[in-house]
């Protein structure tokens, strides 16, 4: 069993999971949970919950700021969130910076607490268009946070290469499907548990669910 991790944490589906993927495979695990100016402070809410649930600490950052300098659908309520891909380019719901603002001020963190190893949701299977979730740039993160502080960070990415119902299937394994289900918050709407059905999140998250629950029948 490795010694200490620390996850990027967010209270959704995803990243959930991940806390409870590591503490079944680190003694001593952390999370760091961002506020980037997304509409529902719900979402905060729901990751402070279910850290108490998980019996870790709560460590809130706030980078809000960059919701001024990037728009998009999730942090300014006069865009009209995008239902599907577009053609070309990102959906609107993509939030530029996001995951290499959290990683490189989680690794900053993560340095202050002696940890080396970090946890992050994203997956590049389901994929939305968001560049920032595909395993490239997570390793050439890795290769520049390490040139950055002079240490050996390894960024865990459990969820990399499953798609939304094998998502599902790990929460079961680990025991903690029925959390991972009522209490996690996906929904770009702010809904938690089962959410609004209607948004793009809702629908990956619904879908997955569904495939995973008839694989079990
Ligand atoms: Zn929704």
């Amino acid at each position: 069993m490795h010694d200490k991790a620390l996850v990027v944490f967010s209270g959704g589906q995803d990243s959930s999971t991940c806390l409870f993927w590591a503490l079944k495979k680190f003694k001593e695990v952390h999370t760091i949970t961002f506020t980037y100016g997304q509409k529902h402070v719900n979402e905060t809410e729901a990751a402070r919950k279910i850290a108490e649930i998980a019996g870790t600490d709560f460590h809130l950052v706030d980078i809000s700021g960059i919701a001024a300098i990037g728009r998009n659908s999730l942090t300014d309520s006069s865009i009209e969130m995008d239902q599907e891909k577009p053609e070309t380019g990102c959906p609107n719901t993509f939030v530029p910076g996001r995951n290499l603002f959290f990683l490189s001020i989680a690794a900053v963190y993560a340095r202050e607490l002696r940890i080396h190893d970090l946890v992050t949701g994203v997956s590049q299977t389901d994929f939305s268009g968001y560049p920032d979730c595909r395993d490239a740039f997570i390793r050439s993160l890795n290769v520049t946070l390490d040139l950055a502080m002079e240490e050996q960070f390894v960024i865990h990415t459990p969820l990399m290469w499953l798609d939304k119902a094998r998502t599902w299937a790990l929460a079961d394994r680990l025991g903690v499907f029925d959390i991972i289900r009522n209490e996690t918050l996906t929904c770009y709407n702010g809904v938690s548990g089962d959410g609004c059905g209607h948004c793009p999140a809702c629908h990956l998250r619904n879908e997955g669910l569904e495939k995973y629950l008839s694989s079990k029948e």
